[in-house]
């Protein structure tokens, strides 16, 4: 793992510049790092996107002070478990990597939440498969990060069935699988040991699926930028190669292949 895929500049709620974003990668030793700040949707439904104009500048410049290749990338909300996104394909086609994920603003799971433990795996199982689906998405952004949210539903819960819908569902949208290294931040009653042994049994459906990986610490300061022990751990206890990891090549085509 030799990039950052998921990290936050003062463009959202970051502390730092691209730029010293960008620099923090290239100490790091990463060949490559992308910047995907928050596109929240405003009080109106509708999508704040004037700063991605300042993103795509911020990220010019910093591509050519540095060896480091630079992504310009946004991290999208789910807005209800339809798997509807925030992204145009206008704004797709601007940017090198949509990463989409689960929030507080997520209708139906951050709020509105089902009742019982089988109605909540069941939304979540929607949400994943309708999402997978959704071309403007090139990653799904720290899978399963329910602790917040379905507070009585362990990971270890969810049946092995319903965990392979979703993988099925990921491998035929070709959408990547990221694996956050603030991810266990998500489930404040375990532990991040226990939530990466629990993590371990969904992540090897998915490698065993063939659905590719991509890594990102979700930096929201440049001293987090390429910070992936974590995730190093349970890459490690699952054996995931190199070759399960996601090639910024690959994405390029696949991106390539969804804006013709
Ligand atoms: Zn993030």
């Amino acid at each position: 793992m030799t990039y950052d895929l998921h990290t936050h500049s003062e463009l959202s709620d970051g502390r730092d510049r691209v730029r010293d974003m960008v620099r923090a990668a290239e100490a790091a030793g990463l060949t490559a790092v992308a910047i995907t700040d928050h596109l929240e949707v405003n009080q109106f439904g509708g999508v704040d996107a004037e700063w991605v104009g300042s993103l795509l500048r911020e990220v010019e410049a910093a591509r050519s002070q540095s060896r480091v290749m630079v992504l310009a990338g946004v991290e999208s909300s789910i807005l209800d478990w339809k798997g509807r996104i925030s992204v145009t394909p206008d704004l797709y086609s601007r940017l090198d990597l949509i990463l989409a994920g689960i929030g507080w603003g997520t209708k139906g799971i951050g709020f509105y939440q089902p009742e019982d433990k089988t109605k909540a795996i069941r939304r979540l199982v929607d949400v994943y498969c309708l999402l997978a689906t959704n071309p403007w998405v090139d990653v799904i952004a720290h899978p399963f990060n329910i602790g917040l949210f379905f507070k009585d539903l362990n990971l270890s819960e969810i049946p092995l069935t319903a965990v392979a819908e979703v993988a099925s569902a990921f491998r035929e949208g070709g959408v990547a699988f990221e694996l956050n290294n603030s991810f266990w931040w998500w489930f404040p009653h375990r532990s991040p040991t226990e939530v990466r042994e629990d993590y371990q049994r969904i992540v090897e459906i998915f490698a065993d699926n063939g659905v590719s990986f991509v890594a990102g610490s979700d930096a929201h300061s440049f001293h987090g930028v390429g910070q992936l022990s974590w995730v190093r751990r349970l890459v490690q206890r699952v054996g995931l190669r190199e070759q399960d990891f996601l090639s910024l090549s690959a994405l390029r085509t696949r991106r390539f292949h969804r804006l013709r």
